[in-house]
């Protein structure tokens, strides 16, 4: 068979993009040897060379830009191909990042002129400089042979380059303390660290995205069970006194609570950041070209795909400022009549169901039945299991809303006939953004924020969120809230 043209100039582009990752990634590298070398000597003149040289990799980089930027407007990637670019977008402002990183630390060895470094410091300098470049050069390789395996051991990689660089902090401000240094010196000392281990960080994010390109495995899935693990590994929630590090390092009394929450508090903000940054990432670069287009046809269709990412941007937002409502637990509870809640949410739902082409039965709704709630919590609790139930079903299949009086609570379940959930992933859909299938919520407009709100609202009316699924035939939802008591 004939090679296809189109095929064959797309997979050209993506060659070049890959081809010009890897090279800058080989820059940052010799640079972080040649950059270490001038700051052990203290040669200021090598390290202004290094700075001089600043801008190879910046150049490079519009270029990858650029090549990803024109992938995504003129060619028909497939999903695979827009995988590729995606990550390939993330990789690149990594290594690039990397490649300032360097220069920081070239433009500190003229400020740490004429001080004397001890050498306990120094081992560690270069320590820290040989894992960086160990594991930037093991996240190459992984992209390179696209080698998940070999993506995921740079986490344990940058493990040990958080290590060193803890106990360099440590030695720099013992140094410190001792009084043998200018304080203005121990902080630029104390920032050379830091941009050590920050070179670890961006290889580690490159490693993720290997696996992303791979199988479309995102950090954030796997950001919540971190968080439970590390929860897990500090003992009870009254044992602060237990150490959460080994390596000898002991850290003792609340410091330790402290900061396991403000790990859970920072993956949330990360993942916050994550999911935003793509949107707005996508907005600025199509104003830009729209700014430039000028064929209409070319506009129209920018100016939509600049609508829909603006949609998208706007959608989380909005859900996370309903969390941050229900977190507040401020809502006015009054009596509620269960038939006028569950018309509420059928309508709000109405035109995203005929879209889709769905259509929604209600069924065994009776009158004269009261709950104690938030009507405005509790129909968005209800819309979000709506949506998703039209959202995860094939056209023209059905969606049942359906309530139930129990002795002590009342049923409202919204069943569908659509693909259901593997029994696997149950548990963990009620995870901030967690999805089962990223691609699939995205292009159908989801947040991955709609469960975990439904179930903060269960939780706010005492009452519970159920599941029953099955892959292939469908799934129930259920919001269980306690009745009204005469
Ligand atoms: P999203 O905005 O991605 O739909 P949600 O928090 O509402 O986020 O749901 C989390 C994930 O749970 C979804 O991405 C989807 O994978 C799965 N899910 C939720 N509802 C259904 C359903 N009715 N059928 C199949 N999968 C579902």
């Amino acid at each position: 068979m004939a090679a296809d043209p189109i095929r064959t100039q797309l997979d050209e582009r993506l060659f070049r993009i890959q081809a010009d990752l890897l090279e800058m990634a080989e820059m940052v590298i010799e640079r972080l040897g040649t950059v270490t070398s001038a700051l052990l000597e203290g040669d200021v003149a090598g390290a202004d060379q290094i700075i001089a040289e600043d801008d190879d990799i910046d150049l490079i980089s519009l270029r990858v830009e650029e090549e990803c930027i024109d992938t995504l407007l003129r060619e028909q990637p497939v999903a695979s191909d827009l995988r590729f670019v995606v990550a390939a977008m993330h990789m690149n402002s990594d290594i690039e990042r990397s490649g300032d990183l360097t220069s920081n630390i070239a433009k500190a060895v003229g400020r740490l002129q004429g001080s004397h470094v001890d050498d306990r410091v120094r081992v560690l300098i270069a320590e820290m400089a040989s894992q960086a470049a160990l594991i930037t050069r093991r996240a190459i390789e992984a992209f390179e042979g696209r080698d998940q395996k070999l993506a995921k051991t740079i986490d344990e990689l940058d493990d040990v380059l958080d290590d060193l660089h803890y106990e360099y902090i440590q030695t720099v401000i013992h140094d410190a303390r001792r009084g043998g240094m200018d304080p203005q010196q121990s902080l630029q000392l104390a920032l050379i660290g830091r941009f050590y281990e920050r070179i670890g960080d961006h290889a580690e994010n490159i490693g993720e995205r290997v696996r992303y390109i791979v199988n479309g495995w995102l950090p954030e899935i796997d950001a919540a069970a971190r968080a439970r693990e590390q929860q897990a590994a500090n003992g009870p929630e009254d044992d602060i006194t237990r150490p959460v590090r080994s390596r000898g390092m002991a850290v003792i009394d609340s410091i330790a609570e402290e900061r396991r929450i403000d790990a859970i508090r920072q993956d949330f903000v990360a993942n916050v950041s994550h999911e935003l940054k793509t949107p707005v990432g996508a907005i600025s670069l199509l104003a830009e070209t729209l700014a430039t287009a000028t064929d209409s046809d070319n506009r129209e269709r920018l100016a939509d795909l600049l609508q829909k990412e603006s949609k998208r941007a706007e959608d989380i937002i909005d859900d996370l400022l309903e969390l941050a409502r229900l977190e507040d637990q401020t809502a006015v509870f009054s009596r509620i009549s269960v038939d006028g809640l569950a018309a509420n949410a059928v309508e709000a739902a109405a035109s995203f169901a005929n879209a889709n082409h769905i259509a929604i039965v209600t069924e065994g709704i009776p009158s004269g039945l009261h709950i104690q709630g938030n009507e405005r919590e509790l129909v968005r609790a209800l819309v979000n299991l709506i949506d998703n139930a039209v959202r995860y079903s094939p056209a023209r299949s059905e969606v049942r809303v359906q309530v139930e009086t129990l002795p002590e609570d009342v049923d409202l379940s919204v069943i569908d006939q659509g693909e259901g959930i593997p029994r696997a992933e149950l548990e963990r859909i009620f995870e901030r953004f967690y999805r089962v299938d990223r691609a699939r919520s995205r292009e159908t407009g989801g947040t991955g924020l709609g469960l975990a709100i439904t179930r903060h609202v269960a939780t706010n009316h005492g009452g519970q969120i159920l599941v029953e699924s099955k892959t292939g035939t469908g799934s129930t939802f259920t919001l269980r809230i306690p009745r009204e008591t005469e």
